[in-house]
């Protein structure tokens, strides 16, 4: 059995003796390799690598840290298809959602090659007779990320691109379903240049989870993943005095009005409802669809189903592959059940047609008539299941969004722009697409959503990215007039 190794001090570790989890192909259910589930001994240890690792990382000019970064952007493209290959065989997502999410990925790389410009403080000379003001960013130290399953290659990368740009150390504790990317990205990084020890990579569960989040020498944690565990992170990283960014789950809604194009609205809400089998934060769970336009939009969405191909992501035929366990894919399965049960009709039931026998795989659903209070719609599903809300106006559509409790994305589909405009003012969720189903921000600006979609106020990466791995440091200084100097130099009397 293939053993994933921890990276640490720029080098594969083995993990200890006693505990590891297993890694599946989604594919086929079978496990394919086991991760070393670190214990708090060795998480304390990766943190004293990191921390001694920090002094001279901090150290390192601007230009070297900026040059690394560069390297890694295009030691990262030439190993494109490697890296998709390895979110792939773990994950279960097809090659083209695996490249996808590291183009998106590369983005922040780009974004931190320009550290030196994102690093530029402010100065403000002569606020009193001699006197000027001027401010730093430094870095905190040891920073943590942890991540999620469903995007293992572009999320440590929202977080460590910046993370380390910025002058601190890394520990990354990724997702222990599909880790065997973060540990070949580290070792991209050590080519790339990076000094050993500014970058580890620990894998684990709860136990390493507690270990980043009681250890005093962390100065910051960054976690994405579901509401439950992202609030447990911030309460307890927070009540620990560390900064905390903290995204959780979601629920989006795609609102679609009366004069929508109807099949740019139908191909949006395929892609962006099934699109890596619906385990997307950014998923379309929702469509909302708005008078009349409801009866074309559902045929046209149902005609559009069946030509969707599920299989294997290791065939690039597919559009759409396994969740990612099998626990999870018979919890999917559960809502389309209980859908029908609560009332609602389930025009496309994804348990049915053929589906290949090994592996997690269920079809994607369609269901009608869905209303607030039944489980399907209140809940976040994380599968490829797409409701469809009816409501009559406008204003109904943004009551029935701002009700909810996450406010991670949406979008809206109009001809009108005026309508979009108001959209985009009255709803209470952080990122809003018009016409775009899914409107992840690109690397230079930041990513958050609202509500139980975020613990704290710190958006993920970005300019907002810059600002949670520093501080700030603010200098007021006076030098002695230079006329009054013992040297006379031939200043005149200013003040
Ligand atoms: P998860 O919350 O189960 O796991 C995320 C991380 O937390 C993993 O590294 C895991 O090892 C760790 N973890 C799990 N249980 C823990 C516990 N009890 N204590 C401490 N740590 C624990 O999430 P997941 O299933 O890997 O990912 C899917 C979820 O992530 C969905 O809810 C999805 O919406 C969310 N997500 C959100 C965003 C966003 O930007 N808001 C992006 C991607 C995914």
């Amino acid at each position: 059995m293939r053993t994933i190794p921890h990276w640490i001090n720029g080098q594969e570790v083995v993990p200890a003796a006693g505990n590891f989890g297993p890694v599946f192909d989604p594919s086929t259910g079978e496990q394919q390799a086991q991760v070393g589930l670190a214990s708090t001994a060795e998480m304390d240890a990766a943190i004293a690598i990191a921390k001694a690792a920090f002094p001279a990382w901090r150290s390192a000019s601007l230009s070297r840290k900026s040059e690394i970064l560069f390297r890694f952007r295009e030691l990262v493209v030439a190993n494109r298809d490697e890296i998709a290959r390895l979110i792939s065989i773990e994950h279960g997502k097809v090659p083209s959602d695996a490249a996808g999410e590291l183009a998106r990925g590369i983005e922040n790389i780009e974004f931190s090659c320009g550290i030196p410009t994102h690093m530029k403080g402010g100065f403000s000379e002569q606020v009193s007779g001699g006197v000027d003001v001027y401010s730093m960013k430094q870095p905190l130290g040891v920073v943590a990320g942890i991540t999620p399953f469903n995007f293992p290659a572009m999320v440590p990368l929202w977080m460590f691109t910046n993370g380390i740009a910025t002058g601190n150390t890394f520990i990354l504790k990724p997702s222990e379903k599909d880790p065997s990317v973060t540990v070949f990205m580290a070792k991209l990084l050590k080519e790339a240049g990076l000094p050993d020890g500014v970058f580890n990579v620990v894998h684990g569960d709860k136990v390493s989870v507690d270990a980043i989040l009681n250890h005093p020498d962390i100065a910051a944690v960054s976690f994405v993943g579901s509401t439950p565990i992202a609030k447990y992170i911030y309460a307890t990283g927070t009540a620990n005095g560390k900064r905390v960014q903290a995204l959780g789950g979601a629920k989006n809604h795609m609102v679609v009005l009366p004069d929508a194009d109807i099949n740019m609205a139908a191909d949006a809400s395929v892609s962006a409802g099934f699109g890596s089998a619906g385990e997307r934060c950014m998923a379309i769970s929702v469509v909302v669809a708005v008078g009349d336009v409801a009866d074309p939009l559902i045929k046209a969405i149902s005609e559009r189903i069946p030509a969707l191909k599920v299989g294997p992501g290791t065939d690039p035929v597919n559009e759409m592959g396994p969740l990612i366990t099998g626990q999870h894919r018979d919890k999917v399965a559960s809502y389309i059940a209980g859908a029908a049960a609560e009332g609602a009709t389930v025009i496309v039931d994804g348990r049915e047609g053929s589906l290949p026998e090994k592996g997690y795989f269920l079809n994607p659903s369609l269901i009608d008539h869905v209303r607030p209070g039944m489980k399907v719609y209140d809940d976040e599903i994380f599968g490829p299941v797409l409701s469809v809300i009816r409501v009559d106006t406008y204003e109904e559509a943004v009551t029935l969004i701002n009700d909810h409790q996450y406010g991670n994305g949406t979008a809206i589909f109009t001809r009108d722009g005026g309508a979009a405009r108001q959209f985009q003012f009255d709803i209470q969720v952080g990122m809003v697409g018009i016409n775009v189903p899914i409107p992840v921000p690109v690397g230079y600006y930041s990513f958050g959503g609202w509500k139980a979609s975020i613990f704290g106020d710190a958006n993920m990466y970005g300019p907002a990215g810059i600002e949670f791995y520093t501080h700030t440091k603010t200098v007021t200084s006076r030098w002695p007039d230079p006329s009054t100097s013992s040297v006379d130099l031939g200043f005149p009397q200013t003040r």
